[in-house]
């Protein structure tokens, strides 16, 4: 018996909901929460039949803690499932803490506008600290760790694909692997062709400011900044073939840096097609990425919410997107006293998940770890409270369920490196 509530109801919302009612003995009562009822009541009327899961729907902006905690006091969930954006996810810790909840996310928080004055003289002053300038990083929800220890709750942060499952990797590795890792290469791949000139897979704003950002890495105890997509290589992905992959800066590098102080190089790859980064170039330099409102013909509009309006909707790409996602981790470490390699990941196929739950494989990625991060605190399988990430619980239940509910792990000893 469980009480989930899950806001959001996009392409992730949508894949975690379809996961939990497969588990319809765990997940009992689930309330999907979003901006749009109408999306979730028609997601609710598609489930309906084909589970025991009780649904509800309920209409909630999740900038609002008085409706949050309206809402979770009338509920009352075991755990709140935060799969919209990132930008409401302190409000809606504030609001578990409130009301006693559990608290789970896919994305480190990042304010909505950037250029707003007060974020930003907090964002200097840690770019200044700490040395990477990406908008995303886990310090403000890490803030919210004895207050969620104290009231004995669980924060999970960051519980999708990447972060969440590469975590899971790094500390399986470390578990079964390594008696020392010393360098990680995380590589995201996405090889799967949506037939647009011009899209993004998962919610076109994080995705586009994620990108644009200065990428960064983690050597010898210091992080390096370097320009948005200046560094590239190749890699030839099991399952897809031969790719471009890009340094960008990622935050669990971050948080696996913090929890395996061992670590003296960690970076972190994703794919592009020359199309998508032409596109982005340029939209970019339109300013159409700006996150600053502008007044237009009398209202106020921000450029990348304007440009998320007009792109194809991520949740639509399903039907339409062919090829694979191969995401995984390379290690380099000792065992035994001698140095050894292995790499750790999974192959998605686009159709099968479209098949499986009407979503591409990036939402499916990101929602089955959802969907898995849940389980293992509602089957009380992961007990440590406070604002945690995925890499301090222990990863063999969570990669059971992983291999069971959809992503099953690969495993090779010898990978090639990247350079
Ligand atoms: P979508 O844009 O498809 O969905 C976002 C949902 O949030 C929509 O249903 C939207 O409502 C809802 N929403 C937005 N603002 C509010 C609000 N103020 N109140 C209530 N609901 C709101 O995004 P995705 O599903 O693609 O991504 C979801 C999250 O997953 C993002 O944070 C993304 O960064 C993260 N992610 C994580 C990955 C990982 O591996 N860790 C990979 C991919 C994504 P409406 O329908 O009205 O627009």
């Amino acid at each position: 018996m469980s009480r989930v509530i899950v806001i959001g109801c996009g392409g992730v919302a949508s894949v975690a909901i379809h996961k939990c009612c497969q588990l319809d003995d765990v997940f009992t009562d689930l309330c999907i929460a979003s901006r749009t009822i109408s999306k979730c009541n028609k997601l609710k009327e598609e489930l309906q039949g084909k589970t025991k899961t009780n649904i509800t729907t309920a209409k909630i902006d999740a900038n609002s803690f008085d409706d949050l905690c309206k809402l979770f006091k009338e509920y009352k969930p075991d755990i709140v499932m935060n799969l919209g954006m990132p930008y409401q996810n302190l409000v809606i810790m504030d609001a578990c803490l409130e009301c006693n909840c559990h608290y789970l996310d896919t994305a480190a928080y990042e304010p909505e506008n950037v250029d707003d004055p007060v974020w930003r003289k907090q964002y200097e002053k840690r770019v200044k600290e700490k040395g990477f300038t990406a908008y995303f990083d886990y310090s403000y929800q890490w803030d919210y760790h004895e207050k969620f220890e104290k009231k004995g709750l669980i924060a999970l942060l960051g519980c999708g694909f990447d972060p969440g499952v590469t975590q899971a990797y790094v500390a399986y590795a470390k578990k079964h692997e390594f008696d020392r890792i010393d360098e990680i290469d995380i590589l995201d791949c996405n090889g799967g062709d949506h037939g647009y000139p011009f899209a993004t897979n998962f919610n076109p704003e994080i995705n586009l400011r994620e990108v644009s950002s200065e990428g960064a890495y983690y050597e010898n105890g210091k992080w390096y900044s370097i320009p948005a997509l200046s560094v590239k290589d190749t890699y030839d992905f099991d399952g897809v073939g031969k790719k471009d992959i890009y340094l960008l800066h990622h935050e669990e590098t971050e948080s696996i840096v913090k929890n395996f102080p061992e670590i003296k190089r960690i970076r972190f790859y994703m794919t592009f097609g020359e199309s998508y980064i032409r596109h982005m170039k340029c939209l970019e330099n339109v300013g159409m990425l700006s996150t600053t409102p502008i007044e237009y013909e009398g209202i106020m509009i921000t450029p990348i919410q304007f440009l998320k309006a007009i792109l194809p909707d991520p949740a639509s790409l399903g039907p339409r997107t062919v090829g694979k996602t191969n995401i995984g981790c390379i290690f380099k470490g000792v065992k035994d006293g001698k140095e050894k390699t292995y790499y750790i990941y999974n192959v998605c196929d686009h159709q099968e998940s479209y098949k499986e739950v009407k979503s591409q494989a990036i939402s499916y990625t990101t929602g089955v770890p959802a969907m898995c991060g849940a389980l293992m605190i509602l089957k009380g399988l992961w007990t440590k409270t406070g604002a945690r990430t995925v890499e301090e619980y222990n990863p063999d239940p969570f990669i059971e369920a992983l291999d069971k509910y959809g992503l099953p792990k690969r495993e090779t000893y010898n990978p090639v490196l990247v350079k």
